[in-house]
């Protein structure tokens, strides 16, 4: 009767033991994923940050490329392929996939996705 007994609690001990480790190992799990979670966001801002100074750094190029061109020929170019070779070896592309905007108007060069050396 006692030995019975005994088993029973061995039972439902190693049953609460299991269910123990199990929901242990759920929160592991959740928390891993959080973790991976945060690190991809992480990465993802860190891009984004590197993709911003690059193209602070080309815009910064191409507002001196196209103030040398208005020093050399009197006016601001008409497009910004017209500095090609004139006073910048080449276009430099957008990082994130956008695009360089130019106005002839005021030689200012801006970029589509609103990057700027502002900010
Ligand atoms: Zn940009």
């Amino acid at each position: 009767m006692f030995k019975h007994f005994l088993q029973k609690k061995l039972i439902y001990i190693v049953i609460i033991i299991f269910i123990l480790l199990l929901s242990g190992c759920s929160l592991n799990n959740g928390q891993t994923e959080k973790t991976e979670n945060e690190t991809n966001s992480l990465i993802k801002k860190t891009l984004k940050k590197a993709d911003n100074v690059s193209c602070k750094s080309n815009l910064n190029q191409l507002k001196m490329a196209v103030e040398v061109y208005r020093a050399e020929y009197g006016n601001y170019p008409n497009s910004l392929s017209e500095l090609e070779g004139r006073s910048i070896p080449k276009i430099p592309d957008e990082p994130a996939g956008g695009q360089y905007l130019y106005n002839s108007q005021n030689g200012l060069v801006s970029c589509s996705l609103g990057h700027s050396l502002d900010n």
